[in-house]
């Protein structure tokens, strides 16, 4: 397969690597004391010079750190000889740092994970392929375009005079590209509804029919803005639905570089679809990026104990997302999303009123029998300790013999420790009964929570919060279209 970009040279590389190290270092207040570079790369350390001379410097003891962009780059030759070099490193306690990861000999893991990758390092497939990545990765830093398949509304073109390739505007796609942004932005049309009326005007897309997805990309690429995006990591292997998938990344973690090309919208045409985007946040047609079931793992047949699939049809033949019991058999019917969605919502708004209401009546002090026995024992100690008081009186005035005085007081003495320690254990069982209290009254604020800011909250946020103060859900829509949710309100035993 053709690429559109340049072939990476050896040359290029290396200065490269001298450019991203230097801005590292700058970056990161490094004190640089000596550069070495070695243009060949001999097999064995004697062939290597510079490499030598870097392990005369490190033997010193007097450097805290060498700078490399990989740690392969330390060794070339056998592993006996890897493991001399990393001998050096670590008697000397001298840290390899690449600018990706910095590597502390002394510390053991990293010692091993450095061991390793030595022995390997021969191989060094992976390393021509990164190394191939960071020659990208610079060339977008200086606004070159990177892809394969130019944007719609761009045309890639070669750079004259210097590697690589950058964009052209294609005018009339360029016109679409802005009619999108304002039927989004300005008319408030959602991405189904302008992929039909793009159809509609018989608007050629890029490949067959306009969709939502094509139209989500263009509503979200900073290319119309003039700006080249660049992923550190453009995939990763997730576990999806039991399966080891290998997925393009579609989070924020991406670099934003200015273009060598000219934008197509302006950036108030790109914050108010950020601003649109922002508001719809909650409904189901959005982005493929994160978990679309607010109700995953939570929602169950009524009828059968199922748990509730979500459904999505193709976009002709429906609009929108079902929920489906996926039992042969069940005659359960499909039930709208958002129809269940809305409902649970509601069903746990009046729950947590009448919950409010409930919580509130049972702190009445009148419902506290503990309150009333402490009270209870209190006086009883308040009186006993007045006699005490009394007979030391009767004492005094001669009222009391000493002998009458001792065996009074012993007996006083006897009730009011026993009165205490019943005072202690009324009061043990009520912060226990406030600690539960406590726990049952967690779950009101939880669910004020989502119920008001529900409109902005992820599909994720909303997962995590409903699991939070919801068991379960259960849902049945019976063949004669009744519908039945019930919801299952987290409370503590
Ligand atoms: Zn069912």
């Amino acid at each position: 397969m053709d690429t559109d970009y340049d072939e990476v040279s050896v040359e290029e590389t290396l200065s490269r690597h001298r450019q991203i190290l230097d801005r590292f270092c700058k970056d990161k207040k490094l004190n640089v004391v000596e550069v070495l570079e070695e243009v060949v790369s001999g097999e064995s350390l004697a062939a290597r010079p510079q490499m030598m001379r870097l392990l005369d410097l490190v033997s010193t003891g007097m450097y805290a750190g060498v700078v490399c962009m990989d740690i392969e780059r330390l060794s070339r030759g056998s592993s006996m000889e890897a493991g001399y070099i990393m001998q050096i490193f670590q008697t000397n306690y001298c840290k390899i740092i690449t600018p990706g990861k910095t590597f502390d000999l002394q510390n053991e893991s990293d010692e091993q994970f450095t061991d390793m990758k030595f022995m390997f390092s021969r191989y060094e497939l992976k390393t021509i392929n990164k190394r191939l990545v960071r020659g990208r990765n610079q060339s977008a830093s200086e606004g070159k375009f990177m892809g394969s398949m130019a944007p719609y509304g761009y045309r890639p073109y070669k750079l004259s005079g210097v590697k690589g390739n950058s964009l052209r505007i294609e005018p009339e796609e360029a016109k679409v590209v802005q009619m999108i942004y304002d039927m989004y932005g300005k008319q408030g049309m959602g991405y189904n509804a302008i992929a039909y009326a793009l159809n509609d005007m018989h608007i050629p897309a890029r490949k067959g029919q306009w969709s939502q997805t094509s139209i989500v990309n263009i509503l979200t690429n900073e290319v119309y803005l003039g700006k080249i995006r660049w992923r550190r990591e453009p995939v990763k292997k997730v576990v999806k639905d039991g399966f080891l998938a290998k997925t393009r990344i579609l989070n924020d973690d991406y670099e934003l570089y200015d273009g060598m090309h000219e934008p197509i919208i302006t950036e108030e045409q790109w914050e108010r679809a950020r601003a649109v985007q922002a508001k719809y946040k909650n409904t189901s047609v959005h982005t493929q990026r994160e978990l679309k079931n607010p109700f995953a793992g939570i929602l169950f047949c009524e009828k059968c104990g199922a748990i509730m699939k979500r459904y999505l049809p193709h976009p002709k033949e429906s609009p929108t997302a079902w929920y489906r019991c996926p039992t042969r058999g069940c005659d359960c019917k499909m039930i709208k999303c958002e129809v269940v969605e809305n409902s649970i919502h509601e069903a746990m708004e009046d729950w947590l009123e009448k919950y409010i209401l409930e919580i509130e009546a049972d702190q009445q002090p009148k419902a506290d029998p503990i309150a009333a026995a402490l009270d209870a024992v209190r006086g009883q100690l308040a009186q006993l300790q007045l006699q005490q008081e009394n007979i030391c009186e009767y004492l005094e005035k001669g009222v009391y013999t000493i002998d009458m005085f001792t065996k009074r007081n012993a007996s006083l003495t006897k009730e009011i420790n026993q009165l205490q320690s019943t005072e202690a254990d009324l009061l043990r069982q009520q912060s226990e009964g406030s600690q539960k209290r406590q726990a049952t009254v967690q779950i009101i604020p939880t669910t004020q929570h989502i119920l008001e800011n529900y409109p902005i909250l992820t599909v994720a946020e909303k997962n995590r919060l409903w699991k939070l103060v919801m068991r379960k859900a259960t849902v049945y829509r019976s063949p004669e279209n009744k519908l039945s949710i019930q919801i299952y309100p987290r409370l503590p035993k």
